[in-house]
């Protein structure tokens, strides 16, 4: 992978990196896409380029997670903020109970909007723990008719992940795929709704990717808005109105980009390589620590905490002028967190390493 001199290693947790190769093809093309003298942001989104972008788009993500003809694949506007209020509004009738499974804050915060819709059950809540693992399926309370299962296979701020696909209940898995879709190849057919919004393994924020197996369309309220109803935006490509069509347009370029990687078992190696070489680093030192349980470590969000707090200061800082930026992190966990989502070079997080190895030596 490519990485130009006057760019930093962002290890921003979102919106965050984005391949090289992609923001140079963008940069190329954007006073005159596809010879048209206009960029795709300029163009209306039913002209043949676009739509054809659009097609595209969908078939090279349909041949990256092998997704079959059981799915509709929708790009959505909003974020997954906007997804997981949509989910009990088109899966879960008045009345109906959906189960939650928390592992994180995100995970809290869509049960919280299901609770507007629905009667939401908690079937384990890893807040005992303060998120560092997810509870023993053992001691999950599933409701007996769940609409379906939501869960968060990636918790994005603790880094907390499911490193396989819960396999306990008969309701439809719905899965908040926010910061781990595409980082590695996973079985749609385990899932009935997989989400993400577009801002970290993807693209540009102001989109959504939605995989929903058809035969749970076509149910939504009648109070639900046409442009979050599944059904409505399958019937109309996604284009029931106008679609953010230049974050549309970088993840089609993602696409490509991940498709000339060598597809999602290439880079499901480098991102497991990136993130082990990264808590090996954590573990071997006294001065940094990560409180995550082994097995439910996620590859692609790394919190780490220095021994001495009163130095985040001037960790970050000195990070910074080496180049390593956007390490703090979320005020809700403190310490720092590294983002290794798909477009962070494997070089970005020797780099990394090799800093925290020296701030070690000389402040630890
Ligand atoms: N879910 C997860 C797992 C996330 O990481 C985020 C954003 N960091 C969200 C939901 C919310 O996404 P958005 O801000 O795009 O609505």
């Amino acid at each position: 992978m490519t990485h130009s001199a006057h760019r930093v290693f962002n290890f921003s947790a979102g919106p965050a990196v984005l391949p090289e190769p992609v923001l140079e093809q963008a940069q190329a093309e954007l006073l005159d896409w596809k010879g048209s003298g206009m960029s795709v942001m300029e163009v209306s989104h039913r002209g043949s380029d676009f739509v054809e972008l659009a097609a595209h788009s969908e078939a090279t993500l349909r041949e990256l997670l092998g997704i079959s003809d059981d799915y509709y694949v929708l790009f959505l506007a909003g974020g997954a903020t906007l997804q997981f209020a949509s989910v009990p509004l088109n899966l879960a009738a008045a009345g109906a109970t959906v189960d939650y499974l928390l592992t994180g804050s995100w995970g809290q915060k869509a049960a919280a909007e299901a609770a507007r819709y629905a009667t939401v059950n908690i079937v384990a809540d890893g807040a005992g723990s303060h998120f560092t693992e997810i509870p023993a399926p053992e001691s999950w309370k599933l409701s007996e008719h769940a609409a379906y299962l939501h869960y968060t296979p990636n918790e994005t701020i603790v880094g907390v992940e499911f490193h396989s696909v819960p396999d306990v209940s008969t309701a439809p898995l719905v899965a908040d795929m926010s910061s781990t879709i595409l980082s590695r190849p996973i079985d749609v057919d385990r899932f009935g709704v997989i989400y993400a919004g577009a801002q970290k393994n993807i693209g540009a924020a102001g989109i959504a990717v939605l995989i929903v197996r058809k035969d749970l369309t076509g149910n939504a309220r009648k109070e639900t808005p046409g442009v979050i109803d599944y059904a409505t935006m399958a019937t109309n490509d996604s284009m029931w109105n106008t679609p953010p069509t230049f974050s549309w347009y970088i993840s089609a370029l993602v696409f490509d980009w991940i498709r000339d990687q060598g597809g999602l078992a290439a880079l499901g190696e480098r991102n497991r390589r990136k993130a082990e070489k990264l808590y090996a680093a954590i573990d071997d030192s006294a001065f940094y620590s990560n409180p995550v349980r082994l097995d439910c470590r996620s590859w692609m969000n790394v919190p780490f905490t220095l021994a001495d707090d009163s130095l985040d200061k001037v960790f970050l800082q000195r990070a910074a002028a080496a180049g390593l930026t956007n390490l703090k992190g979320h005020r809700l966990v403190g310490g720092m967190r590294a983002s290794l989502y798909n477009a962070m070079p494997e070089a970005g997080v020797d780099a990394l390493i090799a800093f925290m190895e020296e701030f070690e030596r000389t402040q630890g």
